[in-house]
């Protein structure tokens, strides 16, 4: 029989935070969800909140928090480089503030903890596809240092928590992951054109669209944080969770336009600041160690996204 566990999502009612209380809540955890509702939202979790063994409460994690859990996901931080940007510092503060808040909260409790960090770790990468040894290619000053360097800071505290204070920890790598939930408004690439899509309108392919990435699918990767929180102990990661198979953002837009039968154009943008080149987990640490591997191909992923945003905007 499952142990009943009280867990702790931040975020949670963010795009990832909100798909992993549902999975908690269903295998049988008392889940409390805390966010403060920058990108998040109740109606992400509106589903969820008539369960008697699902509590939320509206917290910033930049401030101490006192509860009784047995695990922590630490997910809380915007994801997207347009709300990450929108205000620097606290993006900074919610990483660092954020990871040591929690870290803190663990010590006291005992809780074992695991960080949502991210490719973003690796920068603009010079090793493709990136293992978990690469250090990163990161600009301390760029646009994007307020997430990456926020990111890599959390890090730092996990893995010194873990030496100094004995603490379990988890960090995931997390690369770029897409699926129902996203905000329309959210600004990162799938929904961007999913929505751009549906409403005819054309799709802002940034740069010459050959800069590449790879999508995972929000269900394979809810397994894999699971799996690494009930890894053993000895497993503290850094562990990338993505799916390996890489796109050019050119052709995750023809693939979008085909699959919504839309009749918009492409229309070119200015490639953003430190815009990553190319992106692709090497995901032979999550197969060995944890056995897990995405299961759900981008077309099968997209059609599902896209009914969500389908059905959303014609409401
Ligand atoms: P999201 O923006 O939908 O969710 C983030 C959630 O955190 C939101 O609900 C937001 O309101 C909340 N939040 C932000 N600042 C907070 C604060 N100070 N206190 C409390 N709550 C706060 O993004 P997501 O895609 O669900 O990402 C979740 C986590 O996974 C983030 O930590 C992100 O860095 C990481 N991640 C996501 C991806 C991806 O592709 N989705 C990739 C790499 C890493
Ligand atoms: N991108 C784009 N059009 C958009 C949004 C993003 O062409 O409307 C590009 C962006 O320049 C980047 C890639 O798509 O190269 C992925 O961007 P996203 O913001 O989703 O995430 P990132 O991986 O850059 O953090």
């Amino acid at each position: 029989m499952h142990l009943r566990k009280r867990v702790l999502v931040t975020g949670g009612a963010g795009f990832l935070g909100s798909h992993l209380c549902e999975r908690l809540l269903k295998r049988g955890d008392d889940v409390l969800c805390v966010d403060n509702f920058f990108t998040g939202t109740k109606d992400n979790i509106a589903h969820l909140v008539a369960d008697p063994h699902f509590e939320l409460l509206r917290h910033d994690v930049t401030f101490p928090l006192y509860v009784e859990v047995d695990e922590i996901y630490n997910l809380a931080c915007p994801a997207s480089p347009v709300h990450y940007q929108h205000d620097p510092i606290q993006t900074t503060k919610t990483s660092v503030h954020g990871a040591i808040n929690m870290l803190g909260l663990a010590k006291r409790v005992k809780a074992k903890i695991l960080q949502a960090s991210t490719s973003e770790v690796y920068g603009d990468p010079e090793v493709h596809p990136q293992p978990e040894s690469y250090r990163g290619n990161v600009n301390p000053i760029g646009t994007r240092a307020c997430y990456d360097e926020g990111k890599r800071c959390a890090e730092t505290l996990f893995f010194d928590y873990h030496r100094q204070g004995d603490l379990r920890v988890r960090v995931a790598r997390i690369f770029n992951t897409y699926g129902p939930r996203m905000h329309p408004n959210d600004g990162r690439v799938v929904s961007n054109f999913i929505v751009q899509a549906l409403r005819g309108e054309p799709l802002a392919l940034f740069g010459d669209g050959r800069q590449t990435r790879s999508f995972c699918y929000v269900d394979d990767l809810v397994d894999g944080l699971i799996r690494l929180m009930d890894a053993p102990d000895t497993v503290t990661g850094p562990v990338n969770l993505g799916n390996p198979v890489e796109f050019t953002i050119r052709q995750l837009a023809e693939t979008v336009v085909k699959l919504t039968g839309s009749s918009s154009r492409f229309e070119s943008r200015p490639l953003p600041a430190d815009d990553p080149m190319q992106r692709c987990p090497d995901i032979a640490l999550a197969e060995k160690t944890l056995g897990w591997k995405p299961k759900v191909p981008l077309e099968d992923g997209l059609k599902l996204t896209i009914a969500y945003f389908r059905d959303m905007l014609a409401r």
